[in-house]
């Protein structure tokens, strides 16, 4: 067995933070040997610094690590970034230019021309970006990789099957969002019991633009982005984990619903080791997905769909289900990070 990489996260004692020290613990190819947050938390053990709010007890082998400011060096090999998108910009590229890879999960660099925005069973040859991207920004050693707004993930591995087989002319899209991907501590209960909110900051231009460029086409200088129109809405509901997005989709080439249905469960997954056995799982009860029922589903990391009928108006619509804070934050990362390694980038 060959050494384990040595992973820093910043945001560490976040929603986001959590979940990648939950998913690390007993990784066979990563092991964390730095944690980093804001001036509250840097100085304390993370045991005292982090409020934890997972099922099941804080990992031991991270609760004597003193966290520490999110500025490098840190002692690590990459770092996981699990910022907020106002101090992410400069500190992720910080980090990169002092030599660090940086596998984010926040939105600030995800649009940027030259940053890849990967998931990778749909477009892992994005990867070319980083050659792009060291030359144009300068960076030696370092580089910056995103994964998509967890949203988004809900939707666009289905949206991408489709997209191959028949070309994707229109989507209508409504997201309904689980609390925790408000961070904690988040949406506040008065607001959220008994209530269902229809707005969420700067959400609905993410999930409107982020899925044309996942399934966009490298093209060994820049990624030509999809010309799809996607018309979004997003509320956040009264649910703790797994986003729902409820989708209206336009072929340009028609299909019976056995090809769509067909197209999306044959959509391959990965061989990396937190690749779920199935990318996407369609069900064929007529009540699910439900977020309680299906988050899980592959350990997080499956997309799992429903509803999948013929529409009136569009082609085609179907209820898609990601675990946002697995599949759509830190799972989404660690993968990525996997990638890295299978390619022979890190
Ligand atoms: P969160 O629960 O609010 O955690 C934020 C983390 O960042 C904490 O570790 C916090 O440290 C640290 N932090 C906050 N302000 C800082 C500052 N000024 N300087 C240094 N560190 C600072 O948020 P989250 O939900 O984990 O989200 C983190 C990022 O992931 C965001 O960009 C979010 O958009 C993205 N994201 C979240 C989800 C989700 O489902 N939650 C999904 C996809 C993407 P302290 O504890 O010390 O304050």
């Amino acid at each position: 067995m060959s050494r384990k990489y040595r992973v820093g996260i910043l945001g560490a004692t976040g929603t986001v933070g959590q979940r990648f020290v939950q998913l690390l613990e007993n990784h066979p190819q990563f092991e964390i040997t730095a944690l980093a947050a804001s001036d509250r938390s840097a100085g304390k053990p993370f045991s005292e610094a982090c409020a934890w709010k997972l099922a099941g007890a804080m990992p031991e082998s991270v609760k004597s690590i003193v966290v520490e400011a999110i500025a490098p060096p840190l002692d690590c090999d990459f770092v996981f970034s699990s910022l907020p998108s106002s101090v992410a910009r400069e500190t992720e590229e910080a980090f990169a230019r002092a030599g660090f890879p940086v596998i984010s999960n926040s939105s600030a660099y995800r649009m940027d021309a030259d940053i890849p925005l990967l998931i990778p069973e749909i477009n892992f040859e994005h990867l070319g970006l980083i050659e792009v991207q060291k030359r144009k920004r300068g960076f030696e050693k370092g580089f910056i990789i995103t994964n998509p707004n967890c949203a988004i993930m809900s939707f666009a591995p289905p949206l991408a099957a489709l997209d191959r087989k028949f070309g994707v002319e229109s989507v209508f899209v409504t997201t309904l969002q689980a609390i925790s991907g408000a961070g904690y501590p988040g949406v506040s209960a008065f607001d959220i019991t008994e209530n269902v909110l229809p707005y969420i900051a700067g959400e609905e231009p993410k999930v409107e633009t982020e899925a044309q460029k996942i399934l966009g086409k490298f093209n060994g200088e820049t990624v030509e982005k999809s010309d799809f129109i996607v018309s979004a809405q997003c509320f956040r509901v009264n649910v703790i984990d797994g986003h729902t997005a409820s989708v209206r989709v336009k072929l340009k080439q028609t299909s019976t619903l056995e090809g769509v249905m067909e197209a999306m469960r044959n959509f391959p997954s990965l061989k990396l080791y937190s690749s779920p056995e199935k990318f996407i799982d369609i069900c064929d009860e007529p009540s699910r997905p439900q977020p309680r029922l299906d988050r899980d589903n592959g350990k997080g990391m499956t997309i799992t769909v429903g509803r999948l009928f013929p529409d009136n108006i569009f082609d085609y619509r179907f209820v898609g289900l990601s675990h946002n804070t697995v599949r759509g934050a830190a799972g989404a990362a660690i993968l990525n990070a996997e990638l890295l390694i299978d390619k022979r980038i890190l």
